[in-house]
């Protein structure tokens, strides 16, 4: 049996970055040929091109995707991303790292990632539910409760995931909430899931800085201000950190003493920008907060935030990725380097979807847990897959990524060995 990679472009983007990390981590792994070509291409990928009516009664064609990167252990899983810079090569790597993501915190899954190329803060509301209705139904092949469920991403939240359960449900004829996760709890949403990724980045950062003789607390400076950021701020400092800069794409603010989280996070849940919350900080901008001297530094954002442009100016110890991607390959092994440890996102941010694992669950059990057994739960999780991370690491004297990588690579690998190429 001898195959080759399918023709997909590799250029400097987030595909290009997952692809560096998955051949580093399958070089170290001794990774066969056969499965290297298989696991280096996405399984399926749907572009749609599909008119939404605007307020003003014009028509306006938007291009989305669903990428299914791998179904070995499970149906698809992944999140709904609007955001204008969105293309089908963000959106491989997305379901790419979903697939490793699933596998490191074992959870039965596959990896997927959907998106819509759309700046959602310029459409009303009823611009946004047409869209998501019209974008539901077009990649309604794909989704189903067994084989692929979306979830909340950048730019997409509670109310679009109901009318996508809603939409896929009108077409059934009956409800099915399994088909989405992070839905509002009246409609057979979990406790926990809004803030699942900042509280599993918060038991990963513990874990790590225990691990690391460090005190489980101190100064983190958080890049982004949507559900991840806001659940840092929130969560980290009513763990007792301290969090010193916040911001979003338009700047942030800083305060040696600490922000005011409270009132920080009040002006955030009424959709505000950070820099427009007056008297709690200094404005700073993106650039300068990745080279705050903080005890941890939480990139929560976008792709390619810290790269060989400004990874000598990163002075943070420990860098916990709340974010997809935030640090292009050339700057993590720069950083990694100099002895920086950096919590990878695969491993950093897989509490968002663990919750989703456990909504999944429920909604198929139609049996519904308290908000204590999600967070012991997840906690349990994050630990475990902590420790195996940790200890591969050590063992193998390589990075927290790459052991991340390791793993990950090697469930799915056995998997597939196992099942066998059909026919
Ligand atoms: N969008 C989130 C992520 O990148 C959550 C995915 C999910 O819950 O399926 O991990």
């Amino acid at each position: 049996m001898s195959m080759s990679s399918a023709a997909v472009a590799e250029v400097g983007g987030p595909y290009a970055a997952a692809l560096a990390q998955f051949d580093r981590a399958a070089d170290q792994i001794g990774l066969e040929p056969n499965l290297r070509a298989v696991l280096r291409v996405p399984k399926r990928e749907l572009t749609v091109n599909f008119p939404v009516e605007m307020d003003d009664g014009s028509i306006h064609v938007f291009t989305g995707y669903r990428v299914q990167h791998n179904l070995t252990r499970g149906p698809a899983k992944g999140g709904i991303r609007y955001y204008p810079s969105t293309d089908l090569d963000e959106v491989r790597a997305l379901a790419m790292w979903m697939t490793w993501k699933c596998a490191v915190i074992n959870l039965p899954y596959g990896g997927a990632k959907g998106g819509v190329t759309v700046d959602p803060r310029a459409l009303s509301r009823h611009e946004l539910e047409n869209l998501t209705r019209r974008y539901a139904t077009e990649i309604i092949p794909l989704m189903g409760p067994d084989s692929d469920v979306p979830a909340p991403d950048i730019g997409t939240n509670e109310q679009v995931m109901a009318w996508i359960m809603d939409t896929y449900s009108m077409h059934k004829g009956y409800s099915v909430p399994a088909v989405v996760t992070g839905k509002p709890v009246a409609i057979g949403g979990s406790e926990g899931r809004a803030q699942a990724t900042a509280m599993g980045m918060l038991v990963a950062t513990r874990e790590v800085l225990r691990r690391l003789g460090r005190p489980l607390g101190g100064t983190v400076a958080v890049q982004g201000a949507g559900n991840v950021g806001r659940g840092v701020l929130e969560l980290f400092s009513a763990a007792g950190f301290q969090i010193t800069a916040i911001s979003d794409h338009r700047g942030g603010l800083y305060n040696p003493r600490g922000l005011d989280a409270a009132r920080l996070s009040a002006h955030l849940r009424d959709g505000g920008w950070v820099s427009a919350c007056e008297g709690v900080g200094d404005p700073i901008s993106n650039a300068e907060l990745l080279q705050l001297d903080v005890d941890v530094l939480t990139p929560a954002a976008v792709e390619g935030q810290i790269h060989a442009g400004n990874a000598a100016n990163v002075r943070a110890p420990l860098i916990v990725e709340g974010a997809n991607g935030p640090i292009t390959p050339e700057a993590d092994a720069h950083l990694h380097d100099r002895g920086v440890t950096i919590v990878p996102d695969i491993l950093a941010n897989a509490g968002g979807v663990t919750v989703s694992y456990f909504e999944w669950v429920q909604d198929l059990q139609q049996f519904f847990w308290s908000s204590d057994q999600i967070t012991r739960r997840l906690s349990r999780h994050m630990r475990t897959a902590v420790q195996s991370v940790w200890d591969l690491a050590e063992a193998q004297r390589v990075s927290l990524r790459e052991a991340a990588y390791q793993i990950a690579i090697a469930r799915v690998a056995e998997a597939t060995r196992l099942r066998g190429i059909y026919p």
